[in-house]
């Protein structure tokens, strides 16, 4: 739901009330100037939901869990902010959409997977953050899955499709998503490709659907931090994110199998799912790992 331009002007005040910081001041500024003169906004009657999973938008951090933090970005403020601009991209695409958090909110990891896993219906998830380092020279964006999801996650997905218990299951889902959204996001940005890669994280090891968690820029390195406060460049995070999205879904469409990445023992894995003209991300797969705010989810 939009919020009218009269209940924008009392969520600023509020905001002004509270002392909220210059840059998340600007941050609201420049979403809600965008909403209020329709450039971001999407009019719900102008586009006509379609069947398919709905979307689990997860704005990584919260309340008091700020993220990263640099140069006065705060993380948790960026995460919202792309998420909920994410949320109006899938939203231009017909897609449904459900938010992890819609405020500055503490939200535990084990809620936010809850939220993937208890909707008793189709479902995708995809988590917004953005990364620091010691350093201010790296750069660039890298998308995580977790494959194989956990026994308690495995024996979840085949409960709900079905498979036998005692039936060897491996679950490509999570990295063609994260290849395809790895994928739209360097060529949608050009940012430098960090790579796909395979971390046990509690959001994408424990969810039943296919999952991933982008880590969108380095809040640490100058000119990328330069970029993310524009709204012009979160917008272009945020288009991007849901192209991947978009072209995973077509994949799995096109593939006429229900179980479309999830593979009984035996049965030939899918090609990657690659933008234009793009490389081949799954071969940097592992690669370039540092990481920085990444190790604490
Ligand atoms: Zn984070």
């Amino acid at each position: 739901m939009r919020p009218s331009r009269n209940h924008s002007v009392r969520a600023l005040a509020a905001l002004v009330g509270l002392g909220a910081c210059g840059f998340c001041l600007l941050l609201f500024l420049q979403r809600h100037s965008e909403t209020a003169f329709g450039l971001a906004a999407v009019e719900e009657s102008e586009v006509e939901l379609r069947d398919g999973p709905l979307i689990v938008v997860d704005a990584g951090h919260g309340g008091v869990d700020g993220g990263a933090e640099s140069g006065g970005l705060l993380e948790k403020e960026l995460t919202l902010d792309v998420a909920g601009r994410l949320v109006e991209e899938l939203r231009r695409l017909g897609l449904r959409t459900v938010e992890t958090r819609t405020g500055d909110e503490a939200v535990s990891l084990e809620e936010r997977t809850r939220v993937a896993n208890s909707r008793g219906e189709e479902t995708l998830f995809v988590s917004v953050h953005f990364n620091t380092s010691n350093s201010s020279s790296p750069q660039g964006i890298e998308t995580y899955h977790t494959s194989p999801k956990s026994l308690a996650a495995l024996a979840g997905i085949k409960k709900r499709y079905g498979i036998p218990r005692t039936s060897k299951l491996e679950d490509d889902r999570n990295r063609l998503l994260a290849e395809a959204v790895q994928a739209a996001l360097v060529e949608g940005t050009g940012a430098p490709d960090r790579g796909v890669k395979n971390k046990s994280l509690r959001v994408t090891r424990e969810a039943l659907c296919p999952s991933v968690l982008v880590e969108c820029a380095y809040l640490t390195n100058p000119g990328e931090a330069k970029k993310l406060k524009t709204a012009r460049y979160r917008q272009t995070l945020a288009a991007a994110i849901a192209g991947g999205v978009e072209a995973y879904l077509s994949q799995a469409e096109q593939s006429n199998n229900r179980r479309f990445g999830l593979l009984l023992e035996g049965e030939p894995t899918v090609e990657s799912v690659s933008a234009p003209d793009s490389e081949d991300h799954s071969r940097k797969e592992g690669s370039k790992g540092q990481s920085g705010t990444i190790s604490s989810l």
